[in-house]
């Protein structure tokens, strides 16, 4: 027979940042809420060395400031399952079914912040030598490269803070990026400019990456002469994106063409009535920490509103219209 499914009024999904904050304020509101995390809580803060951006607080490690956030967290009482979610189905009422590796959990709301992956270059040698010399988390690997050549791949903000920190341990870092212009900040392109250890490979798109035990260089072309060159390094870094978590329900939701949820402003609520998403897996324009603490405290109130809602019998579960919910709870 099986398990019955264990009941909450909202299930968080996802320990980072936003899932950190809607815990905080779950738990400190003392709502009946679970939060669902599968590995360390502290999510991407954990793949980030320095924070200096966070209000308040000069300068921090990531990994102290998930310490300091799961902590706050739980003081104030939130449950936590190490569990991963596997599935959340909608039931007709309204409910939905969180089906995770430990069991499932069932709740009226449900706030999705689950984050995400990194992309993949999808090129031979990627697979074959990840973890030998291909690696998607500089604070993670960085200090195994000290003295070596590296690369970086990409022209976003992870990429170019990434290959300034790896210039901490490495010989040279080669910046690879398909064209001209970055997408990353000008300040932080200003640091890596001036960084004597960065050089930049503009126009360029790399093929394969090549080694027998481990990287040894890296197949390169250029995207405007169409030549091709080969660059010899000693491990690669990939910091070309992020692939949302927001395959996990089993109906349709309105999403981006990055896959990234569409919320509505004023709640948070995704077009799955009762679904709320906070954090990187919401389409806006700035992924930040700050983000996505303030989009987990809009999800936590709207959440809990619609859970008193739905408990009352106000929601018409069968509609789709999430304008109606917001002025419903606001
Ligand atoms: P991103 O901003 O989406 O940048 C991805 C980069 O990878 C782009 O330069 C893109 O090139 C390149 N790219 C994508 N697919 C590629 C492929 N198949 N081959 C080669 N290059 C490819 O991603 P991100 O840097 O991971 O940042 C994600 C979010 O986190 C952003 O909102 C960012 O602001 C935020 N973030 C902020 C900070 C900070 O503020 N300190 C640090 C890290 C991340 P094109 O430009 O040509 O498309």
């Amino acid at each position: 027979m099986a398990a019955v499914p264990r009941t909450y009024d909202i299930i968080i999904i996802g320990g980072g940042p936003a899932g950190l904050t809607a815990a905080l304020y779950a738990g400190r509101n003392m709502e009946h809420a679970v939060l669902i995390e599968s590995k360390a809580p502290g999510g991407q803060l954990l793949n980030t060395e320095l924070i200096e951006d966070y209000p308040g607080i000069k300068s921090i490690l990531g990994v102290d400031l998930a310490q300091a956030m799961l902590e706050q967290a739980s003081s104030f009482g939130i449950e936590q399952v190490p569990a991963e979610v596997t599935a959340i189905h909608v039931q007709p009422d309204g409910r939905k079914t969180v089906q995770t590796t430990d069991g499932d959990f069932e709740a009226p709301a449900v706030i999705v912040t689950a984050g995400g992956n990194p992309r993949k270059l999808g090129i031979p040698g990627e697979e074959e030598l990840a973890g030998r010399g291909v690696s998607y988390c500089a604070v993670c690997d960085g200090a195994f490269f000290r003295g070596v050549h590296l690369a970086v791949i990409g022209g976003g903000d992870a990429a170019v803070e990434e290959a300034v920190f790896l210039t901490r341990y490495a010989s040279k870092v080669t910046i690879i990026h398909r064209r001209e212009q970055f997408r990353a900040q000008p300040l932080l392109l200003d640091a890596a400019r001036r960084n004597e250890k960065i050089e930049f490979l503009l126009d360029t798109v790399v093929e394969a990456i090549e080694g027998q035990e481990s990287v040894q260089r890296l197949a390169l072309r250029n995207t405007v002469s169409g030549a091709r060159s080969s660059l010899d390094v000693g491990g690669v870094f990939i910091f070309i994106g992020f692939i949302p978590n927001t395959r996990l329900v089993d109906t349709h939701v309105d999403h981006d063409s990055g896959g990234y949820y569409v919320t509505d402003p004023m709640t948070m609520m995704t077009s799955v009535r009762g679904i709320f998403a906070a954090g990187d897996v919401r389409s806006q324009l700035t992924r930040q920490i700050t983000t996505a603490v303030g989009d987990a405290t809009t999800a936590t109130v709207a959440a809990s509103k619609w859970v008193e809602e739905w408990k009352r019998g106000l929601i018409d579960t069968s509609a789709e219209l999430v304008e109606d919910m917001v002025e419903g709870v606001v």
